[in-house]
């Protein structure tokens, strides 16, 4: 268990029968650039049982905070879902990923488009000053399949407009686009097709993207990536790899078993 540390949960919130977030003490020495992910887990029967999970706290913030599926017979999440204020989890010390502005070519517009828990990253990303640095307008576009899924909606619309540090940035640069999939919504439809149809560029108001003015990020299902992807190469969009700086990046949400 040497390569673990032990963190305390502080908070924990269930949006739904599927969805909890959970805060946890951070060790000072724990270093992250937003975006990133790190091991995550429960010690089960004296061995560590771990999961990759992304950062949706800010890197300057002394708590960390995790956004979670509940998968009912998952071998973490089963355990995980029960976890109660004052238990302890284990966590790597190494956090990674590929989600990061360093990897992107300068831009205008950044596109963070996530399904599901892939708006985990986002949340810390959306909460990290240098992002409004680089770009003129940050479009946050979460799909979902029901509203209950809308998980942090109330942040990202009533507190992060009135936060003490954020608010001028994010009310002049953040926009918010959540998207429902199964339910009436003020917006209606899955990522790709909003994309393709150019429905999220008229409703926000923007052009049709361009490899000059604008970069992506993606988290999603693997199926999601695979198609948002295309999308994005028939546009002519290149794909940052290895560190290389271009005009996308991806990380998957999950993995499919
Ligand atoms: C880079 C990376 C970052 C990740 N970040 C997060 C995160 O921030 N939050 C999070 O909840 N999960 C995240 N995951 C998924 C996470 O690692 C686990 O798969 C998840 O916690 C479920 O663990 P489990 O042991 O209960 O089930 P697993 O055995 O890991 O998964 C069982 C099945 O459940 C489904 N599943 C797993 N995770 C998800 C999910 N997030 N959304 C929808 N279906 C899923 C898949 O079909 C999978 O095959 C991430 C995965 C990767 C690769």
């Amino acid at each position: 268990m040497s390569k673990f540390i032990q963190e305390r949960v502080t908070y924990i919130h269930h949006w739904n029968d599927t969805l909890f977030s959970f805060r946890t003490s951070r060790q000072q020495s724990l270093r992250f650039e937003n975006g990133h992910f790190i091991m995550v887990g429960l010690e089960v029967d004296g061995k560590p049982l771990m999961r990759a999970y992304s950062l949706a706290s800010p890197n300057y913030l002394s708590e960390l905070e995790f956004f979670s599926i509940k998968v009912q017979d998952g071998p973490l999440t089963s355990r995980l879902q029960k976890i109660k204020v004052g238990d302890l989890i284990i966590m790597s010390t190494k956090p990674t990923g590929t989600l990061i502005t360093g990897n992107l070519l300068p831009g205008k517009n950044m596109y963070l488009l996530g399904t599901g828990t892939g708006l985990a990253p986002f949340l810390s990303i959306i909460r990290d000053p240098d992002v409004y640095e680089k770009f003129e307008k940050v479009i946050l576009v979460h799909g979902v399949r029901e509203i209950s899924e809308l998980a942090y909606q109330d942040m990202i619309e009533n507190e992060l407009p009135n936060d003490e540090y954020l608010s001028e940035l994010i009310r002049e640069k953040l926009v918010y686009y959540p998207s429902v999939t199964r339910e009436p919504f003020r917006n209606n439809g899955r990522v790709t097709d909003l994309l393709i149809s150019g429905k999220l560029f008229r409703d926000i108001g923007l052009p049709k993207p361009n490899t000059e003015d604008d970069r992506f990020m993606l988290c999603g299902s693997p199926s999601m990536l695979k198609d948002t992807c295309q999308i994005l190469d028939n546009w002519g969009f290149r794909e940052s790899r290895h560190g290389r700086q271009a005009d996308y990046v991806i990380e998957r949400a999950f993995v499919e078993q």
